[in-house]
């Protein structure tokens, strides 16, 4: 049999797809990955069924979903299901050497080998390269996987965290993206940002002091994307420069995506919208895949792990939830499933239904945003999802609902498992509180970042 490729999978956290250049950005964000996506093939519509990270890696990860995995909330509580195989798994039991690097929890079992890097505060400049950390853990692990790969393909998973914030992308790309006065008193943007009080202090922690305009901070998201970009192509010249890229299936996929400035939920990654559900997948395999196609029909994270065993020319017996991706990139199969069941467990816990046209959410407890408990969005008029639709289209609300509780009764019986969100105790890491009852006891009780290093680092940047 013919050496299988070695895979080098890019599980970016928290990166926009529609903030890349290549997926029709206004911002040239991404021109190193445009230039890879030109030479493999781009999947416009991806899908994060089941953000955020902890769930969401491990649908990527297993090709199977929420309920196969068990994972639904972002502190899943123990180990992974034994019955699910991840692909570190799966691959080595292939032969491959397979390496993690910047990743754990439960769908990050099976490795060799686990690498960490600095990932995420700022260093002693105030700002935050994560990417050139990545680089530097695994450029020698890379270049020792490629010196036995003639004997043992390899499996590299890197997980990306520039865009997750904090945002501190080092110079020039703090700058790349935005000329102004980031603390102009006129400008009042940033005021219900910072007055959001489960997060406010965590903001203060790594926000400048002062700041007013919450487009600096978009740039900062943007200028961290960049940044990255321009890193990644260091790992894509090792692959090249070693003759390996060619023989390497290299993908480049995100966790789930980011709320900015959208729905209040303010440069995080919680609320169903589509910012959150949508994420860039672009897989590159010279001969197999080919060269500047893109894909219009849907798929999801469940699809992945089908997708590369097919390309790699690994056979199992597993049943994936998800189906390989191959048929979509050759034409023979228009879509997946264009409407599919969504769940969230990190600062809210919700479930809903989406649709081409439609979008319904539906709050399991009260929330910390307020926000009513059943939202419904016609996403082809309304793409931004402003404006709720519950009151005017009852029966669009039922015909959803009705769908997404069918599709729950199957998953439920096909799997023998019970849908995971309905058990989530307490997932809010606030041990015995238990569902909140009102949206006011979950505001007062979620909380990130630390009061007194918030002004500790003020006060410090004010000194200096
Ligand atoms: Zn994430």
């Amino acid at each position: 049999m013919a050496k299988q490729p070695n895979i080098v999978l890019m599980g970016v956290d928290s990166l926009l797809a529609t903030h890349m250049s290549c997926y029709g950005y206004h911002r040239h964000t991404t021109p190193h990955i445009d230039k890879f996506a030109e030479s493999g093939t781009l999947f416009e519509k991806t899908y994060s069924a089941h953000i955020p990270t902890t769930s969401a890696y491990a649908s990527m990860l297993t090709g199977m979903d929420t309920f196969s995995t068990q994972v639904v909330a972002l502190r899943h509580q123990g180990p992974l299901r034994e019955e699910v195989k991840t692909l570190a798994e799966i691959l080595k039991g292939v032969g491959y050497d397979t390496t993690c690097v910047g990743f754990g929890g439960p769908s990050a079992r099976g490795f060799d080998t686990y690498l960490e890097f600095s990932g995420w505060g700022p260093d002693d400049t105030g700002r935050s390269p994560k990417a050139e950390n990545l680089n530097k853990t695994t450029l020698p692990e890379l270049n020792r996987l490629i010196d036995q790969s003639d004997e043992k393909p390899f499996f590299l998973f890197l997980r990306h965290m520039d865009p997750h914030s904090p945002y501190l992308p080092p110079a020039p790309y703090e700058r790349m993206f935005y000329h102004g006065d980031e603390c102009d008193p006129s400008n009042k943007s940033m005021e219900p940002v910072m007055s959001f009080k489960p997060f406010c202090d965590y903001f203060a922690s790594w926000m400048p002091v002062g700041i007013t305009d919450k487009d600096y901070v978009i740039a900062q998201y943007d200028g961290a994307i960049a940044y990255m970009d321009a890193c990644i192509q260091t790992l894509f010249n090792a692959l090249e420069t070693r003759g390996v890229l060619d023989e390497t299936i290299v993908i480049i996929n995100g966790d789930h995506g980011e709320t900015l400035y959208d729905h209040e939920c303010w440069f995080d990654h919680h609320g169903l919208y589509d910012v959150t559900l949508h994420v860039p997948l672009i897989i590159r395999y010279p001969g197999r895949v080919p060269a500047g196609k893109r894909v219009s029909g849907y798929n999801q994270h469940k699809d992945l792990v089908p997708t590369l065993l097919e390309l790699a020319d690994i056979e199992t017996d597993i049943a994936f939830d998800g189906d390989s991706l191959t048929p979509l990139i050759s034409g023979e199969i228009a879509s997946y499933d264009s409407e599919f069941y969504i769940t969230e467990c990190t600062w809210m816990r919700k479930h809903g239904w989406r649709t081409p046209e439609w979008k319904l959410i539906v709050a399991l407890e009260p929330d910390f945003h307020f926000k009513p408990p059943v939202e419904l969005y016609n996403i082809i008029q309304d793409p931004d999802e402003n404006e709720n639709l519950v009151e005017t289209h009852p029966d669009i609300v039922n015909v959803l609902e009705t769908r997404m509780k069918n599709w729950i009764l199957q998953r439920e019986k096909e799997t023998g498992l019970p849908n995971p969100i309905m058990n989530q105790g307490d997932w809010h890491g606030h041990k015995g509180v238990g569902p909140f009852k009102s949206s006011e006891q979950a505001y007062d009780t979620m909380h990130i970042g630390n009061p007194g290093e918030a002004a500790r680092l003020q006060a410090k940047s004010r000194d200096e």
